[in-house]
């Protein structure tokens, strides 16, 4: 512990020592609790384009956006989408192409698939209208215990406690929770804490705070308890534990990959192939390629993959660029090679779909943020 946490440790021991600072254990204490968050919020919130609406579609589409994203990040994300498709009949209709483009560079492409299956069953089979009933909604493609709270109780004031990692944070510190917050068996405690806190009138209104106090002030690194709303109800800050909490399971290392793929050039088209739509990336289109092997060359595991993925022999292979990634659970590091077709017809052992594209025309197709990477310096080189 440095001198500066040490300091500010004793300061705030000093203050809950001294008769300032009325402790009110939240156990005892629930509805002063929720009246001062709720104050707060009310005049501290920030703007926010989906706190402006009342639309239960708009509501879902930020929720399914926020999900392990920053809200700067979303912003942009969420008014393109909902310009581009302003209602549910809209989306549902969307081919997922169109879908998956808006989305490109948000990241969990999941998500999108999701949103829009979800938005087909709700015109096929539900008559347009986003369900008001959590038992439905949470039934539809994509929508999680966290979701389905969160929307049912925003867009329809439903008595639902949200709890994700912002909030499980937040209830560890109040709480003094032990259990680290990444255990799966740890979901029902903290569910069960969340549903003790929330405030049977405002539940939307009371799990937006939450979120908010844990994204503002209740933060993983240094929370700023000493103007934190509702620090007389917590057991953290009166025992100036606040960065001991949450805990966490420790994780295993994040594995890093060696990847090769080619840039396959027939004339003046290259060669894009589609994955798969479950899984990662699932929909987007990439440049065919694979690991690389050990003891094996980034060149000749280039080659290989071509032959491998889509039946194609390719010749002057010429290395292009390296560019890294990190995705949630790996990383990867991937050489780039250009080549020319040789020989072969297209078959597919991997990809759901290939097309020989111009390279201007790469634009018009979701591609990974990892293509995005070195798309520029390919479509300059064209020039
Ligand atoms: Fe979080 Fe500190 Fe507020 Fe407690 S007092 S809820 S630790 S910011």
């Amino acid at each position: 512990m440095n001198r500066t946490t040490t300091n500010a440790a004793v300061y705030i021991r000093e203050i809950c020592d001294s008769d300032t600072m009325h402790k009110k254990p939240l156990r005892k204490h629930y509805q002063d609790f929720r009246d001062t968050l709720l104050a707060w919020f009310k005049d501290y919130q920030r703007d926010m384009p989906w706190r402006r609406t009342s639309e239960p579609y708009r509501i879902w589409v930020s929720e399914v956006m926020l999900q392990q994203t920053q809200v700067k990040k979303v912003v942009g994300y969420y008014e393109r989408f909902i310009a581009r498709f302003p209602d549910v009949e809209q989306l549902a209709r969307a081919p997922l192409q169109d879908v998956l483009k808006v989305w490109e560079g948000l990241g969990y492409y999941a998500r999108a698939r999701n949103l829009h299956k979800a938005a087909q069953v709700i015109v096929n089979e539900l008559d347009g209208k986003i369900p008001r009933d959590y038992a439905t909604f949470r039934k539809l493609p994509g929508i999680g215990d966290y979701s389905a709270a969160a929307v049912q109780s925003i867009a329809f004031d439903a008595p639902y406690a949200a709890v994700d990692g912002n909030i499980k944070r937040v209830l560890a510190r109040l709480f003094l929770i032990e259990t680290p917050i990444n255990d799966a068996k740890s979901a029902k405690l903290f569910q069960q804490k969340a549903d003790e806190c929330l405030d049977p009138n405002a539940p939307g209104f009371f799990n937006q705070a939450m979120m908010e106090l844990g994204a503002t002030v209740c933060r993983p690194q240094s929370p700023t308890c000493l103007v934190c709303p509702v620090n007389s109800f917590c057991e953290a800050f009166h025992t100036a534990r606040q960065n001991e909490f949450p805990y966490r399971r420790e994780t295993k290392p994040v594995p890093e990959h060696h990847l090769a793929v080619g840039i396959i050039y027939r004339g003046n088209e290259v060669l894009l192939t589609q994955r798969q739509l479950d899984g990662l990336l699932g929909g987007l289109w990439e440049f065919p390629g694979g690991e690389i092997t050990e003891g094996e060359t980034a060149e000749v595991a280039c080659v290989r993959h071509i032959a491998d993925v889509v039946n194609l022999f390719v010749t002057d292979v010429r290395y292009f660029t390296r560019v890294r990634h990190a995705y949630t659970h790996f990383k990867v590091v991937v050489d780039v090679f250009q080549c020319d077709y040789q020989a072969g017809e297209v078959v597919l052992k991997g990809p759901r779909d290939a097309k020989w594209v111009e390279i201007v025309a790469l634009r018009d197709y979701p591609l990974p943020r990892v293509t995005h990477k070195f798309l520029e310096k390919l479509v300059e080189g064209e020039r």
